[in-house]
């Protein structure tokens, strides 16, 4: 484990967990989060739910494991650097998906529109209800019983309806509290790493080019660097080079200018950070030049109309499910019978949420199609 700053999260000063447990032995209190998070079964479904690409579409293609991993791998580098709690971390950047519905944003998007008059779907949130609620593996309490510090940075997001119905953890979002730095640097972390692999991804399945990237200027100022240094190499090799530049230099930036902002607020302490501006953080030209990507991936990429088929057939497939087990309640497994005469909706929410793409293409097979499967 890294020097702590100051201003770090640290077993000293965590809020620890709703239930309270023993101490852990040969590990630290983050370091079971961790723990618990990598056993948890919605982190097994990671590798088949999509980011961008379909997870059927190719193997090479980023899961949301494969994501989170590289997530955590960014995370945990700046952590060390900035003298953050590296444990803590990986634990929110490993859990910070597991809410994702199927089919990436289109199934989020689905799931919430069908949820309109339940609550909503917020996939942040699910993230949360997972390690809270939704797991259920031991015998003293649902969910993971996390500190309370991982569940913090687990609610990136959330309505200020939803805020005020979650104890502690809402309340920073209604009294516009900061989390921590580690929380701070977790939604970093995952911007660097979705930008990324993105147009790794996107240039691997022809949907963008290399020539378009060209345009791009953090792109083609790395592409410049490595074309300078190795002339004659083969495409992919290239983009790999290019993307490693790209993120170094990212990370980099993030870094420096986060030492900065934590020293121009002279934050000396946790309770500090909850009160001063957000301090992670890029300068302002590499913030520029993210949106530049950002923007180019939006327009390129994820609008691109291979994608925005395969979304609507994922927003349909979503909401075709909702509304035969809407209407038909005993078509959903039985224990989400008794949780839907229990908690309504939600349970059918939690049902889906829950399912992995082929797992869902299969539900829906299941339901709709007049083959025996
Ligand atoms: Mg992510």
């Amino acid at each position: 484990m890294n020097e702590l700053a100051v201003y770090a999260v640290s077993s000293g000063n965590s809020r620890g967990r709703e239930v309270p447990e023993e101490l852990p032995t040969g590990r630290s209190e983050f370091q079971r989060d961790r723990d618990r998070i990598i056993h948890s079964a919605a982190f097994r479904r990671l590798e088949y739910k999509t980011q961008v690409f379909v997870n059927h579409e190719g193997d090479l293609f980023r899961t949301r494991l494969t994501h989170s991993l590289e997530v955590a791998q960014i995370g945990r580098s700046i952590a060390r650097n900035l003298g953050l709690n590296e444990d803590l971390v990986e634990a929110i950047t490993l859990a910070h998906d597991l809410g994702h519905t199927p089919f990436g944003h289109a199934g989020q998007d689905a799931l919430n529109e069908c949820m309109r008059d339940y609550g909503g779907f917020e996939h942040n949130l699910q993230s949360l209800r997972v390690v809270d609620v939704l797991e259920e593996r031991y015998a003293a309490f649902d969910g993971l019983n996390l500190c309370y510090e991982t569940r913090e940075g687990i609610l990136k997001h959330v309505s200020r309806k939803n805020a005020q119905k979650l104890g502690a953890v809402g309340e920073r979002f209604l009294q516009r509290r900061r989390p921590s730095l580690e929380a701070q640097l977790a939604n970093f972390a995952d911007e660097i790493a979705y930008n990324n692999h993105d147009v790794d991804d996107g240039l691997r399945s022809g949907l963008i080019t290399l020539d378009q990237l060209e345009d791009v200027a953090i792109f083609s100022h790395h592409l410049e660097q490595v074309k300078e240094k190795y002339p004659v190499l083969p495409e992919r090799r290239m983009v790999y080079e290019t993307v490693r530049g790209m993120i170094n230099t990212l990370v980099t930036d993030l870094i420096q200018q986060s030492r900065r902002n934590i020293k121009a607020a002279k934050v000396e302490s946790l309770t500090a950070v909850h009160v001063a501006p957000p301090l992670i953080g890029f300068s302002q030209q590499i913030k520029k030049q993210q949106q530049e990507l950002k923007k180019f991936l939006l327009d390129n990429l994820y609008r691109h109309f291979r994608v925005v088929r395969m979304s609507a057939k994922a927003h349909h497939t979503i909401e075709r499910l909702f509304s035969v087990f809407s209407s038909e309640i005993k078509l959903l497994p039985t224990q989400y019978q008794k949780k839907f005469d229990r908690e309504g909706h939600q349970a059918i929410a939690d049902y889906i949420a829950g399912m992995t793409d082929r797992y869902a293409i299969k539900e829906y097979q299941r339901l709709f199609a007049i083959v025996e499967n």
